[in-house]
């Protein structure tokens, strides 16, 4: 719903001021999808905007569920025809998260992610962003999962520092008691490491959770497997880091994918250690999520169980706190590094 564009046309049509606080609170609030849902305004005016403006900006491609229904995967067609995948998941019993795509493909080309090797379209607007909410919102609603809609992540499609205007005018709207009244803590923010979208977070939305991909703790791997090194590297990375946790004083989660015989030896856990020292609180403030690689092209291989089960004990016995993250999507291709974006 582009809430500006709805604004002016109920001003145009002579209604009155309420009638937008109505149809927001609608769409944001009791997650209609259709303006006749609205049972508080007029069946006249229902038709009448039904005929200038259309509540979603995207129609939905196709939707897939995992067998578990613990994660859904949407495909939706944008206005003009590209398409964007969006997931929902149950990670914890009785919460589920949305998994916002950004950017219609991604310019950074990490060599591990679905969505880096098929290019960059365009940004999403605002509007596009949080009409993926509204969507997932409805869908708990209309199909009665169980639990509530509580937590968003912007780990889909794109690099949401790179789209920062629209994405911050969607969390403004997300986490705005007159809109979707998210609470801040419950949205995380990834990036794969542009340093100075880390400290507009930190200003703008210092209660907003922060996910750094660190994938590769030096900067020689991190050059070679992650183009976006070479703008930002880990130096860079640390001091927006430390910012972060010095405006925030907030845990920031770094996400480690284990890449069998590439970044899962013993010398990379001890440089992850050595990063952490580096930060100034970051033994206390810095958590490690292990994650299983989704398979997205022959190059890589997920580590084995035993070896991710022997680098998490290292991380640990070095008192860093890390855990390994199940992966929930990878059944429908959803999960992290999967969304191309494809209609498959
Ligand atoms: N561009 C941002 C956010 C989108 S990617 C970023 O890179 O952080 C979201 C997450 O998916 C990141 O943590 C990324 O490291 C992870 N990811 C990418 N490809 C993956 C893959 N093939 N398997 C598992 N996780 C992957
Ligand atoms: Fe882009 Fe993130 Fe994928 Fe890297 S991991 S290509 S930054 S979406």
């Amino acid at each position: 719903m582009n809430f500006d564009e709805l604004k002016k046309i109920l001003k145009e049509i002579g209604e009155p001021g309420f009638r937008y606080r109505q149809i927001k609170d609608a769409f944001c609030k009791q997650a209609v999808l259709r303006f006749d849902e609205i049972r508080i305004i007029p069946k006249k005016l229902a038709v009448d905007l039904e005929g200038k403006i259309s509540p979603l900006s995207f129609s939905l491609e196709k939707i897939v569920s995992a067998k578990n229904k613990l994660s859904y995967k949407a495909l939706f067609r944008l206005d003009d025809g590209h398409l964007i995948e969006s997931v929902l998941i149950s990670a914890i019993s009785g919460t589920w998260s949305a998994c916002l795509s950004s950017q219609v493909g991604c310019q950074l080309a990490c060599r591990f992610c679905a969505t880096g090797q098929n290019g960059f379209k365009r940004n999403l607007t605002s509007e596009e962003i949080t009409d993926q909410v509204i969507f997932w919102k409805n869908f708990v609603k209309t199909n009665n999962l169980p639990g509530t809609f509580s937590h968003i992540v912007f780990m889909g499609m794109g690099e949401p520092f790179l789209n920062w205007t629209e994405v911050k005018a969607a969390l403004y709207r997300i986490i705005s008691p007159d809109y979707f009244d998210f609470g801040a803590r419950h949205i995380s923010v990834s990036t794969s490491g542009i340093a100075t979208g880390i400290k507009e977070l930190a200003r703008d939305f210092p209660q907003v959770n922060l996910a750094f991909s660190l994938v590769f703790p030096d900067n020689k791997q991190r050059d070679e497997y992650m183009p976006v090194n070479r703008r930002f590297n880990l130096e860079d990375m640390r001091k927006a880091i430390e910012y972060y946790i010095e405006v925030t004083n907030r845990k920031v989660f770094l996400e480690y994918i284990m890449l069998a015989g590439v970044n899962d030896q013993r010398n990379h856990a001890d440089k992850i250690c050595d990063f952490i020292d580096s930060i100034e609180n970051g033994a206390k403030l810095l958590h490690v999520n292990l994650i299983s690689y989704n398979s997205t092209n022959a190059e890589f291989k997920s580590s084995d169980a035993k070896t991710v089960k022997n680098f998490l004990n290292f991380l640990q016995r070095n008192h860093i706190s890390a855990t390994i993250r199940k992966s929930l999507g990878e059944e429908i291709d959803g999960a992290c590094g999967q969304l191309a974006g494809q209609a498959n």
